[in-house]
Order: C-alpha cells, then structure tokens, then sequence
C-alpha cells in the first residue's frame, strides 16, 4: 500500500500574555477548516498550534503578579490550549516554547546550521525596540513616533547581540516570492512583501543579553551570556511540532509546511525572516503563506482601551462553536472583516437554519413519516440525475475553491447547494406524491437524502459538528469528499432519529 500523502499546516503560536480573542479565533477556524477539508480528501493531515512563551512580555506580566513566568506561562498557555479545544481546532500538537525537551533542541540545532554556514555574527547595536511587537524598528517605521501595531514609544536599546545575515539572502528571497515558490497569498501582501525586501534587507537581532531577558528564553548554544531572540526560536515551533530536534521520521514525513496561516502584522516575520532562516540551515521551504485581515467589533478596531474585545468563550457558550465558526468562515477570508452578535444570530437564524436546519429536518422527518424510518427504493428520473450532476458539479467547485484556501467561496457554494435541494424538495412537492405517485415520492426522497449526505460532508470543514450529527441523524458513518455524489445510502438502511441541527437565537 502507497504511504498516505501528507499536508502539513499551522496556526500562527500566539503570544499567552493576554487572553484569547476573536482574532485567534479566525486565525485557529481558517486552519481547521483546511486541515480538515485535507483529511477529508485522504490526506495524513498535521496541524500544529501552540504557545509563544520567551517573550519580555511575560516576564513583565509575571512580575507584576508576582509568579514566576514559567507559573505564568503555565495558567495562560492552559487557557489557549483549552480555546483551541473548544473551536473544535485539530491540531496534532500543541507545541509550547518553554518546552526544553521537545522544542529548544531543534531551535538550538537552527542556531548552530545558520552559525555553521557563516550567517550569524556579532556585533555592537543601538535600535529602537517595541516590547509589544518584539521587533526593532527603523525610526521611518514609526509615525509619531510609535509603534503602528501597540500605539507606544519604542525604547532605546543599546547592547552587543548576535545578528543574522538576512541581507544576504535578499535575492533569492525576493525570486522565491516573486516565482511563487515561496507563495504569499493573497496578491496584495505578495507584493507588499515583494516591495518591503526591495527597499533592503537589513541583518536583524537574533539575541540578547540574559540580563535584558531576565534569563528567559531559549539559551544561544555556545554562550551562556545570550538568550535567543523571541521570534528566532517561535518561528522554529514550525518545525520542532512535528519533530525536528527529537523524532527525525516524523520530521521527514511532514516537512515542508503546506501551509502557514498568519495576520497580516507577522508577514514579514513569515515571509522574510522564517524563509531565510530555512535558507541557511539547508532545510526546505513551506510552500505556502496564508495571510488573513484583523477583525473589527462592530466597525471598530479590537482594544482593550475600547473595551470591545469579545470573549470567544462567551460566544461559544451562548451560541454554539459551529454557528460562530461559520459565522467568521463566511466572511472574507483574506480581508478585514466585521463581526457583531447581531450578525452571528441573523447568518444562523438565516443561513444555518433556514438552509441547512429546514433541508436536514424536512427531508428526515418526513422519511420517518412515509417510509417508516428506512431509505426508500428509488429510480431516479432523467430531472433528477441532472439535478444530482449539477449539485455534483457545485460542491466539486467548492472542492477546489479548498485546495486554494479560498474559505468563503468554498462555503458559499455549499449554501447555494442546500438552498437548490430546498428548492428541489419544494417543487417536487413530496407531500403530495405520497398520495398520487408513491414510486417517485421514494425516488424524490432517496435523491435528497444523498443531498443532506452530500452536504454533511461538504460543510464538515467548516460546521464539523453540525456535519457529524446529521451523519448520525442519517445513522451512516462519515465519508470522505470522493463520497459526494455517490449512492451509498442503500433501500433500506434504517435512518436515525431526526431532531432539529440549529436553534433560532433570539437577542
Ligand atoms: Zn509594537
């Protein structure tokens, strides 16, 4: 038997010093939504997530409170694991930087490659740094003065770090870029990375003094005096999930990434730095760099200042995970996008329920009513299988809207496909047939319960509990994609019991 094909994707690993919001929210559902879309298709799926720890942030936090970081670190990455577990997110590691065991290996062996190859050196700097971005800025990177992501004076820094060559690899990161080897999507943050490595790529900061860290983070290898640059060793959580460091198979097996899904405030980061890391330890890329937009909270920019941070575990708990997943998911997938509970309650009351809800329950129920509960026997007509081939032909299109990570239109067309199968019950009028014409009442019935099938496996990706209870509802076992359009439901499968997938939400 051929091994299974592999496709290997991860979620930005966030920051633990604040609590989750909306914005990790969208980044883990746009994840899922590939990686499982990718399991659907038969693939061996990797899905890594996890905790940024060693940043100043945390140190500054647990300062205030008077913990330690790493008891810090522990309560606050518990809280984003548990978020993850919650969006129904799945990942196949939960990589944390502090990990010595499992993750500051595989970044120290990236450390000592990128020395080996000449590309690390140290020298005497001075730079502006902002604490909330970990990131030094060029003084024309800072209207006003400030740091454009946190709205705060950056401070002055002056110490000897180590600093790698990124200057060095300008060209053939800006050929990588340009030829899609290296694909950032969409277009527009391809060519603000294109522009942003044409203005020049400076040698960056990789580490800094363990007195500035307040010891901690990921020791340099060779000098006990510096500690390894926050994004130096996060970016390498890329590879120590799946193995780089301590299991060299599982490594193999999954590397390079398919897929990076970030915000756009860390493209350079994904795009630039990262790359150019691999570049010098001799590893391969990730061939693909998925940027999405920020989310706003009622036409307004998420602060904590404005108060307008909504609590995903709030939502969750009120609303359900799937009517919040697919409420985001059927937003731009790449732009800035809005998000309002008034909005959440009208896309379920108005798409999940009325499409998705009414199809799954009228067609359901009324087998239970007039085929006691059993698939009826049904010779489709001539209408019927062409109705089948275009409703085929949709989610197939939906199918390779996936592959291009193009998540809403993907969505949308599974809508359009639910709100067809509606249509078809409507027009065919069941209802009536089970008086007049019973033989093509079962075959009307038969047809549109390898609808609901059909559907419960194209919108798995997006709702993955809704699609596993209408897989029970139907009693039938979970398909892959290569399942839509067939006929496995046989005349005379017992049906499950059918109940109601979404509830309307009133304010
Ligand atoms: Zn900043």
């Amino acid at each position: 038997m051929l091994p299974l094909e592999k496709f290997y994707i991860t979620t930005a690993i966030p920051y633990v010093n604040a609590a989750p919001h909306l914005g990790h929210v969208l980044e883990f559902v746009q994840a899922d939504a590939i990686a499982r879309y990718q399991k659907l298709k038969g693939k061996e799926v990797a899905l890594i997530t996890g905790a940024d720890e060693n940043s100043l942030k945390n140190v500054q936090a647990a300062e205030k409170e008077g913990i330690s970081v790493q008891q810090l670190c522990d309560r606050n990455s518990e809280v984003f694991r548990q978020m993850a577990d919650k969006v129904c997110l799945s990942y196949t590691c939960f990589r944390r930087t502090s990990d010595k065991k499992l993750h500051w290996p595989g970044v120290q062996k990236v450390w000592e490659l990128c020395e080996k190859r000449g590309d690390i050196y140290k020298k005497k700097y001075r730079g502006l740094y902002c604490v909330g971005c970990e990131s030094f800025y060029e003084p024309e990177e800072l209207p006003g003065g400030v740091c454009p992501e946190h709205k705060a004076a950056p401070e002055e820094i002056e110490e000897e770090n180590y600093f790698f060559r990124l200057s060095k690899y300008q060209p053939e990161l800006e050929r990588l870029i340009e030829t899609d080897e290296l694909q950032v999507v969409p277009q527009t943050r391809k060519n603000e990375i294109l522009s942003f490595i044409k203005g020049g790529l400076k040698d960056f900061s990789i580490s800094r003094s363990v007195g500035r860290a307040k010891g901690w983070g990921v020791a340099v290898p060779g000098d006990p005096a510096q500690i390894m640059y926050v994004w130096f060793d996060a970016l390498g959580t890329y590879i120590t999930g799946i193995g780089y460091g301590n299991d060299e198979k599982e490594f193999g097996k999954f590397w390079p990434a398919d897929c990076h899904v970030i915000g756009k405030g860390i493209l350079r980061f994904h795009a630039v730095y990262w790359p150019a890391m691999l570049l010098s330890s001799g590893l391969p890329l990730p061939k693909r760099v998925l940027v999405h937009g920020y989310i706003t909270v009622e036409g307004q920019k998420m602060s904590k200042t404005l108060g307008n941070i909504v609590d995903p575990f709030y939502l969750i708990e009120r609303y359900g995970v799937d009517p919040l997943r697919y409420c985001l998911l059927s937003e731009p997938t790449f732009e800035d996008s809005d998000f309002s509970e008034k909005a959440l309650r009208e896309k379920n009351n108005n798409e999940l329920l009325a499409n998705i809800g009414n199809l799954v329950n009228r067609v359901l129920v009324f087998a239970q009513r007039e085929f006691g509960g059993r698939v009826p026997q049904g010779r489709l007509s001539e209408e019927d299988e062409g109705f089948a081939a275009s409703q085929k032909k949709r989610l197939e299109r939906a199918g390779q809207l996936m592959e291009e990570a193009r998540l809403k239109e993907a969505l949308e067309l599974a809508m359009e496909a639910g709100k067809e199968a509606n249509a078809y019950f409507q027009k065919n009028e069941p209802w009536k047939l089970a008086r007049g014409n019973p033989e093509r009442c079962a075959a009307v019935i038969y047809l549109l319960l390898h609808q609901v099938k059909d559907l419960a496996i194209a919108l798995e990706p997006f709702i993955p509990n809704s699609s596993s209870e209408i897989f029970r509802q139907l009693n039938a076992k979970g398909e892959r994609w290569e399942g839509i359009g067939k006929y496995t439901l046989e005349a005379g499968h017992v049906l499950g019991t059918p109940a109601p997938l979404f509830k309307k939400m009133e304010k």
